[in-house]
């Protein structure tokens, strides 16, 4: 009989410190002491904080140890599984220091004192097991949905929860899907907008690799509730680890008839397909990535009209990121009432952050909508490292905007960042400190938008190239005072006349960086 379950987080990040090996230690010794027929071992998704990786994880007490080498993973068999007690202390010749191996209770405030709705089975099940899933509620909401509810009835509960597009924009879901369901046309589509191509953001891989099954659900709810019965995922081609669990996590549902043609006799088909896109970061805007989908160049449509009218070869499509469609089964689950009761009243549910930068631990978290930046860089980032004092953050990844401390105790919810000009964009949080260069972290970003701009128009094309030539120059001291009359001239201009989003984000960190470090930017000047 199984009494206890060992994860080893399998994300890219630890396997590329060793879980592998961690596992095939831990593995060699519970077969040393008999135990292999008790404990079963697997991987789980990345569990929060990189620092702890590759974490092992305890069953059933979810004592969490980490970061783990294959030597201390056979001391966690010797002291936790055999002779039933935490182990504390490593005694197993380590890497790292003694000290920083900690032993963490998984529930606890220390680990996961987030509200997790979206990351709840991250860590906690195996992604490569459909019957994980199934055990923690999966498939439950899909079933009881096309058992007892009508298409407007999943509709409406999505609409009345508030659920707002984790994608950047913030747009409201049920509404979105409305527009979808309304259309006379008897072909439409459910598209997973996986194409997460921001430096710094990493939140909805982590999604995928974690608990690919929820993503899978939520899109056949969407299906259900506009009338699709075909999905597709359309996934960053690098993200491999990804890709292989949705696979398989399609080929699971679709065995147990959770996906497929009349899902569990209900009369409703929907079959998901994958798409892997070939790394361009313009195919994350919606209509480029559309285009790309139908085989064509990657490049923004006109709108009107929009993917809810004229989406995938033509026909209505819902485009909903994975973190958007990863909250859709728990919201049917538990009721749009319990939804709205989390988070803030105008930007309901939680939010998945990636936190990097100069904080004392980086990673994974999902926090209440409304949290403010002070709290995150205190509660889960650990406080700024080395005691350095905060300088800026970048919310919302490369497009996002920078900010500066005394905006640090903000609401982070679409609304209220909305009201200081500043966004959640990707989800990412770059923090950081008073030894931040803003005109180099500027260049960083604005040599990325040059690189990945399509070329379709003219202000982005050109616009990127001069802004970035511009900060060459600020940063090499011999940029004149017209320079920067000029560099910020051409920003206002990019952002204003670009054609799509890739473009009027992209001279966003010179904009912000100028509106509250305007003095660093002029003592780079020249004379
Ligand atoms: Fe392409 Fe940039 Fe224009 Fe967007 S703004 S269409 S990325 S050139």
């Amino acid at each position: 009989m199984i009494r206890a379950t060992v994860l080893v987080s399998g994300d890219p990040l630890s396997l590329s410190r060793g879980a592998e090996e961690t596992k095939l230690a831990l593995e060699a010794e519970l077969s040393f002491y008999g135990l292999e027929d008790e404990v079963q071992v697997g991987y789980t998704g990345q569990v929060t904080r990189t620092d702890i990786l590759p974490a092992v994880i305890v069953y059933p007490e979810g004592t969490v140890y980490g970061p783990v080498t294959p030597q201390d993973g056979a001391f966690i068999v010797e002291e936790h599984l055999y002779k039933g007690r935490v182990a504390q202390k490593l005694v197993a010749p380590s890497e790292v220091s003694p000290e920083s191996v900690v032993a963490l209770p998984a529930v606890s405030d220390v680990l996961y004192g987030q509200q997790r709705i979206v990351l709840r089975r991250v860590g906690v099940i195996d992604p490569y097991s459909i019957e994980d899933y199934i055990a923690q509620d999966g498939y439950f909401a899909l079933g009881r949905a096309l058992e007892k509810m009508t298409p407007a009835e999943v509709l409406n509960t999505v609409k009345s929860s508030n659920l707002q597009g984790r994608g950047g924009a913030g747009f409201p879901t049920g509404l979105k899907w409305s527009f979808v369901a309304t259309r006379p046309e008897s072909v439409k589509y459910i598209v997973c907008n996986a194409d997460e191509s921001e430096p710094g953001t990493f939140k909805d891989r982590h999604i995928l690799e974690g608990d690919p099954h929820a993503v899978l659900e939520g899109m056949a709810l969407a299906g259900y509730a506009v009338g699709a019965h075909e999905g597709w995922i359309y996934i960053r081609g690098e993200y491999v680890m990804a890709k292989d669990i949705l696979h398989r996590a399609i080929q699971q549902a679709e065995e147990l008839n959770l996906l497929g043609d009349n899902i569990l006799g209900s009369g409703f088909s929907f079959h998901i397909h994958l798409h892997a896109g070939a790394g361009a970061y313009i195919c994350g805007e919606e209509t480029a990535l559309l285009e790309s989908m139908e085989g064509k160049r990657g490049v923004p449509r006109i709108r009107p009209p929009y993917p809810t009218v004229y989406g995938y070869h033509g026909m209505p499509t819902v485009v909903n990121n994975v973190e958007t469609l990863a909250n859709v089964a728990p919201i049917l689950l538990n009721g749009a009432e319990w939804y709205r009761g989390i988070g803030t009243k105008r930007s309901p549910g939680t939010k998945v952050y990636t936190m990097l930068g100069d904080v004392n631990v980086t990673g994974l978290i999902e926090t209440p909508m409304g949290t403010t930046l002070h709290e995150v860089i205190e509660i889960y980032g650990g406080g700024m490292k080395n005691g350095k004092a905060f300088k800026c953050a970048q919310t919302g990844g490369s497009s996002g905007t920078i900010i500066p401390a005394d905006l640090l105790d903000v609401p982070m919810d679409f609304a209220s960042m909305a009201e200081r000009g500043a966004g959640l964009g990707s989800g990412a949080l770059l923090i950081a400190d008073e030894d931040t260069d803003i005109v180099d972290l500027a260049y960083v970003l604005v040599r990325f938008f040059k690189t990945e701009s399509c070329g379709k128009c003219t202000p982005c094309r050109v616009g990127t190239r001069q802004m970035l030539e511009a900060l060459q120059r600020l940063k090499g001291g011999y940029a004149k005072k017209a320079d920067l009359a000029r560099l910020e001239e051409v920003a206002n201009y990019v952002r204003s006349a670009s054609f799509c989003g890739l473009g009027q984000a992209a001279p966003v960190p010179i904009l912000t960086g100028l509106q509250y470090f305007r003095e660093e930017f002029e003592a780079k000047v020249g004379s």
